[in-house]
């Protein structure tokens, strides 16, 4: 029996839910009945996460795309048995905070809060304890139990001695349990072989999806494919799983192009949200994953995936059929291998970042808002002939042809307030 399995019998209160068997947590069992977990899409597996010896949904709450108006997400996340919350401070302009802390009122004692603030070599700790308090103050609470290095791309921001001794502080406090980083751009690597080195985090959050493991994609296509970015991310997830630095997979659906999949997604077999899912709750090194939850729908449909942790054969054709439609016009971001390819520092990775949020999330007002958030932006490109990135990408995306009409979209208008 693995030590997973193990710590699962040991922790869990079991409850009988239809053929399936929920465990609920130690910690949130008194909060969480079998019958509010529901008839089919609760969580069915929790899992620890590493040394925090958090025991946390396998499929849980990304917060980022959370509006005022989000309560009954989050409420609905908490009856399917959710118990993991992950926000920051930057996420729909503190939005995402303010609903959670008003909507887990009265539940902050079964459920646990994630949080991040974004720092850079000259950020100091008093600004980022500020910060933290911000947060705290938002999300109406006294503590995070994790609170991360937000979206790290260089060394000089994980090993930041202002951080550690913001973080020791915070620790010492009682402000923050644990600490951690999150990244999915293209430094990621070298800033997690780096934490882990110096022992400087308990948690951390990565892009992390069928099409980064080149094994697996390679394999699922039969052909050399660049969509391989990052092909040390295994190496650092399971060196990550060694030290018992606790793993949460986020981008898990490469693009989320789901409305692609429906016409071949077959009754009973599966979605391909599930597949993508249970790809990657089928890595032993991964503990969790987030995923925007944006509607009780989507909520219910993601938690059919949980405690399925193997690939099965529909869910493998579905990866494969997302791969065929979407490899080749899917910007991987975190390859970020057109970097410098613009002579007015357009940050191209990040400007199709930002579309992707309102092509294929569906999401224009999350989009418009991390477009506002760029400290630079693609206005560049409406008068450039788009020679100088025509042919910067290796992986086929026509950056100049995606540049300018990004920023038609996405740029903010006089007088226009974000929300
Ligand atoms: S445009 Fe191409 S090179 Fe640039 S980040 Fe996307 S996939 Fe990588
Ligand atoms: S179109 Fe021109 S300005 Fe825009 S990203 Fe390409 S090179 Fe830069």
């Amino acid at each position: 029996m693995n030590r997973q399995r193990r710590h699962f019998l040991k922790t869990g209160a079991h409850v009988a839910l239809g053929a399936a068997s929920v465990s609920i947590p130690a910690q949130t069992g008194a909060q969480i009945s079998a019958e509010a977990v529901g008839e089919h899409q609760g969580v069915r597996s929790y899992r620890r996460l590493g040394r925090t010896d958090l025991n946390i949904s396998d499929i849980s709450f990304g917060a980022s795309r959370l509006r005022s108006d989000d309560a009954h997400l989050v409420h609905h996340a908490l009856d399917r048995g959710i118990n993991y919350f992950d926000s920051a401070e930057s996420y729909t302009r503190g939005q995402s905070e303010t609903v959670l802390g008003q909507a887990l009122k009265g539940r902050r004692q079964s459920i646990y809060l994630v949080s991040k603030t974004g720092i850079n070599a000259n950020t100091r700790a008093p600004a980022m304890m500020r910060n933290l308090e911000a947060s705290l103050g938002r999300l109406q609470t006294d503590y995070v139990d994790v609170y991360m290095n937000h979206a790290v791309n260089s060394i000089d921001a994980v090993a930041s001695p202002e951080w550690q001794s913001f973080i020791d502080r915070a620790k010492t406090q009682g402000k923050v349990r644990f600490s951690g980083l999150s990244g999915h751009a293209g430094r990621l690597i070298e800033c997690i072989d780096y934490a882990l080195d110096e022992d400087l985090i308990d948690v951390m959050l990565v892009g992390y999806n069928f099409g980064q493991d080149p094994a697996f994609y390679e394999g699922l296509t039969r052909a050399f494919d660049r969509i391989a970015t990052l092909p040390d991310l295994p190496r650092v997830i399971a060196k990550a799983k060694k030290r018992d630095v606790g793993v949460i997979a986020m981008k898990t659906l490469m693009g989320a192009r789901l409305n692609d999949m429906r016409p071949y997604e077959k009754a009973g077999a599966g979605t391909f949200s599930q597949a993508a899912f249970s790809w990657v709750l089928a890595n032993p090194d991964v503990d969790a994953l987030i995923i925007s939850m944006t509607s009780t729908d989507k909520i219910n449909e993601y938690l059919g995936a949980s405690g399925q942790p193997f690939v099965s054969h529909a869910a493998r054709n579905l990866l494969n059929r997302y791969a065929k439609l979407n490899g080749a016009n899917y910007c991987r971001h975190a390859c970020n291998l057109c970097s410098g390819a613009c002579p007015a520092d357009v940050p191209i990775a990040d400007v199709l970042r930002t579309r992707m949020y309102a092509t294929d999330y569906g999401d224009t007002q999350f989009a418009r808002n991390e477009y506002a958030l760029l400290a630079n932006n693609a206005s560049a490109c409406l008068s450039c002939s788009g020679e100088p990135c025509q042919n910067a990408c290796p992986n086929g995306i026509q950056i100049n042809q995606l540049c300018r009409p990004t920023h038609q979209m996405l740029q903010q208008q006089p007088g226009e307030v974000l929300t």
